[in-house]
């Protein structure tokens, strides 16, 4: 078996190298002191991997993005891991999940995130359920064509610098295989949502600039919108 990396991907590790040497590594030493990438830092980074292709590598190319493959990905990311991970995040790589957004999500949510315009972040741990993702006792209750959602989500990356989180909360109980389990249901919900609150999360002995933050649902309102329900409620998506 052949595991030399294909032309195409040395081309990719070489500029990944390139953009980590010029962009990233530069402005370690600000991180390391300030604990924080300043925003106009964070911008810069962005437009220069749009600039160069790398913002968004994950997403399909008919989408705007990169369209690499996952053992590409895969490449890239260890390549940006080699600088401070504050700065190597910020060469967004939206979460896959947003392919599933419908109607429009998808001018809300997942084409501002491809093109930099906005950042995600993903909430599923919670104080009480980390590996055991469906033992989560955050819920979504239907009100109406409403969902209301209470709950504590903790450990969120990069929550203080997104617009908006993909949550994960319970929504009922469904049947499987293996008999009912809780039914799980993303939701998209916009920062300053009202009942919606982030507060800083633990400190990191390492990874300074990193945060993670934890997550307030306090009776937090979202509207169902009707294309989401339309597949089956396991993917729906709801603005707040
Ligand atoms: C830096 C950082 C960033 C994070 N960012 C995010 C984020 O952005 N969004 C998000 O939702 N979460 C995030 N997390 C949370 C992460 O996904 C959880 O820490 C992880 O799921 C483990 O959950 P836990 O910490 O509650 O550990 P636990 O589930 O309590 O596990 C503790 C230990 O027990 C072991 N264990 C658990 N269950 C079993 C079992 N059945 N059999 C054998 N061993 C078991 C585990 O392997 C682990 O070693 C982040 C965590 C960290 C540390």
């Amino acid at each position: 078996m052949n595991f030399e990396p294909s032309e195409e991907q040395k081309l990719l590790i070489e500029s990944a190298r390139r953009f980590v040497r010029e962009e990233l590594y530069p402005h370690e030493e600000e991180v390391e002191k300030t604990g924080a990438v300043h925003r106009d830092l964070r911008q810069q980074i962005i437009d220069r991997a749009l600039e160069v292709g790398l913002y968004a590598a994950n997403m399909p190319q008919d989408l705007g993005g990169g369209g690499l493959d996952s053992l590409s990905m895969c490449m890239l990311d260890r390549e940006l891991g080699r600088a401070s991970y504050a700065l190597q995040y910020t060469v967004g790589r939206p979460s896959n999940i947003l392919q599933a957004c419908v109607g429009e999500q998808r001018e809300r949510y997942l084409f501002p995130c491809i093109r930099g315009e906005k950042t995600d972040c993903l909430a599923m741990t919670e104080p009480g359920a980390g590996s055991d993702v469906r033992s989560m006792s955050t819920r979504a209750e239907r009100d109406g064509r409403d969902f209301i959602i209470n709950g504590t989500k903790h450990f969120i990356s990069h929550a203080d610098i997104a617009d908006f989180v993909i949550l994960f909360a319970a929504t009922g109980f469904e049947e499987t295989p293996r008999g009912p389990r809780k039914r799980i249901t993303a939701f998209l919900v916009d920062k300053g949502s009202r009942g919606f609150e982030v507060r800083d999360g633990y400190q990191s002995v390492s990874n300074r600039g990193y945060h993670n933050c934890i997550l307030e649902f306090d009776n937090c309102r979202v509207s169902g919108l009707d294309v989401g329900f339309a597949a089956g409620e396991d993917l729906a998506g709801c603005t707040g």
